[in-house]
């Protein structure tokens, strides 16, 4: 079973209390971008093996959207951050980097 602690409430949430949101630092297209831009934005998805960042909801706490750090291969969760940030933090990505290389 998946578990993420979502970085506002704290709680370490299993995925029945979670909602999925997809790929996480996705580049916003407008309507007035290239095609190509447009279709990407809107069809095209990273599927990646191994560590992969994701949009999650904490629909039965607290509300709020976050980001999550998973391996699609083994489930590990590398952490979790608000979904406020562009990039994944450094820390996070300097962890991740240790472990895997
Ligand atoms: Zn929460």
């Amino acid at each position: 079973m998946l578990t993420l602690t979502c970085p506002y409430c704290g709680v370490a949430a299993d995925e029945t209390e979670l909602h999925p949101g997809g790929e996480a630092h996705l580049a916003r297209s407008g309507p007035d971008s290239a095609d190509a831009d447009f279709e990407s934005y809107l069809f095209l998805r990273k599927n990646p093996r191994g560590v992969h960042f994701e949009r999650w909801r904490h629909s039965h706490g607290c509300g709020k959207w976050f980001h999550a750090a998973r391996d699609t291969r083994t489930m590990q969760v590398w952490g979790t951050y608000p979904a406020q940030v562009t990039e994944p933090p450094q820390d996070l990505l300097a962890a991740i980097a240790d472990r895997t290389a």
